[in-house]
């Protein structure tokens, strides 16, 4: 029993861990609950990024501690699940932060990559030497962006130039590089650049006045003319197929972020309500409050639950795109009722950010878009399951 999370592990998922695993676990807790609670509702409240994490993050090695990694040079999936679902239970946008760098930038140069490329890049972007974003999303283009793409690449000797417009692209506020989508003129097919943030030709605009994910700094990118050099191009990345298998690969990781979100909200207002007394008595005795509890725990179990299970086949190699599409969206979609029935425990102080619950409630609302829609995931599981496309043309 590692007892790492408490009730909110009822059925004992996390005793699955190894014991390096677990005391990881227990040393980025321990960062997070002495450098990051203290400040949240202040950096939630001045829409600000907690950069001044990454020293800590780099020192604990969680990715590339050689206690964790198996013969393939990578830790357990498993591992990496749970290492989410940490993270967001104390904050979804600290989680996307990491998440940004660690899975999103990384695992586009991992999987898109030349062998030298990854060679030469992998671990300054372990170490976050080397930031970068994640740039699919155009303004007219973001459910139907893999036939919509407008961004264009166009070969000129040794360098490309690029041009088009992003949206909504995280952390390249904040990053040195962002991996952009674009569509080579020549062929019609997608390439991903590893374009500098300060190059010119590129801007950046934050968007406002974000009423959730507020720890995240998203932006709007203008590309004009901007060069890359063929050396930055990433190598493997050829065509659409090769985007939706990073999606395979990205979803897991929202879903354990959505269902670590869901644990932190449980947390909180079980917390509150055991706490909280009303006609003489803490609100947690009372039947339609441990109602609330129940159904708030019996979300938490079960996505747990298929989490793990999605991380252990990935595990034994078994990957498709409606598994991975299937605990997006029905965890996602489990967050957004566990977080209105922790806000509504909490009462009146549910609304207050120092409460932690409407934190959750409102980043819930990006995590159930992001990586795919509702309605965009569910019809990748519907193709699968009834052989019918019922995506339009
Ligand atoms: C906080 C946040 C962070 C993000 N970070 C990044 C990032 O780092 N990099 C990046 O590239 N992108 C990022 N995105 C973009 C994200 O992936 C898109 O928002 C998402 O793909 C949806 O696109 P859209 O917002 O343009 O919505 P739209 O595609 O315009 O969809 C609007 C609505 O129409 C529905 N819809 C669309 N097509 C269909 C259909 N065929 N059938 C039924 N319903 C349909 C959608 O499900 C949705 O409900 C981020 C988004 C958010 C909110």
């Amino acid at each position: 029993m590692t007892d790492l999370y408490g009730t909110s592990d009822l059925y004992g998922y996390s005793e699955l861990l190894s014991e390096p695993e677990v005391a990881k676990l227990r040393a980025l807790r321990e960062v997070l609950d002495e450098q990051l609670r203290p400040v949240l509702p202040d950096l939630w409240e001045r829409a600000e990024s907690p950069v001044f994490l990454r020293p800590a993050l780099r020192d604990l090695r969680l990715v590339d501690d050689p206690v964790l990694l198996g013969p393939d040079g990578r830790v357990r999936e498993l591992y990496a699940g749970f290492r989410a679902f940490e993270f967001s239970r104390t904050d979804i946008g600290t989680g996307m932060f990491y998440h940004g760098q660690t899975a999103m930038f990384r695992e586009l140069v991992l999987q898109g990559g030349s062998p030298e490329q990854v060679e030469a890049w992998d671990a300054a972007i372990v170490s976050f030497e080397m930031t970068g974003a994640f740039a699919l999303t155009e303004p007219d283009h973001g459910s139907d962006v893999a036939r919509g793409l407008e961004t264009t690449a166009r070969r000129e000797g040794d360098r490309w130039i690029l041009d088009g417009r992003k949206r909504w692209i995280g952390n390249v506020a904040h990053s040195e590089y962002v991996g952009v989508f674009a569509r080579d003129v020549a062929d019609g097919e997608v390439k991903v650049f590893l374009a500098r943030t300060d190059a010119p030709g590129l801007t950046l605009t934050t968007i406002e006045r974000k009423a959730a994910l507020r720890l995240v700094t998203n932006s709007d990118i203008e590309l004009v003319g901007v060069e890359v050099p063929e050396s930055h191009r990433l190598q493997r990345i050829t065509s659409f197929a090769d985007v939706s298998a990073l999606f395979r690969t990205l979803r897991p990781d929202v879903a354990w972020i959505a269902a670590g979100a869901q644990a932190g909200a449980y947390e909180a207002a079980l917390r509150y309500a055991l706490a909280r007394e009303q006609f003489g008595r803490p609100i947690a005795g009372f039947q339609l409050v441990q109602d609330k509890i129940v159904r708030m725990l019996g979300n938490v179990t079960a996505s747990l639950g298929m989490a793990v299970r999605l991380s252990q086949r990935r595990e034994d190699g078994v990957s498709s795109d409606e598994e991975s599409a299937l605990a997006k969206v029905w965890i996602a979609d489990r967050l957004r009722e566990t977080v209105a029935w922790a806000r509504e425990i909490v009462g009146g102080n549910g609304i207050v950010i120092d409460y932690d619950v409407m934190r959750f409630f409102t980043d819930a609302e990006a995590v159930y878009t992001y990586e795919g829609t509702r309605e965009v995931n569910t019809l990748v599981v519907g193709r699968a399951v009834t052989g019918l496309s019922a995506f339009t043309r």
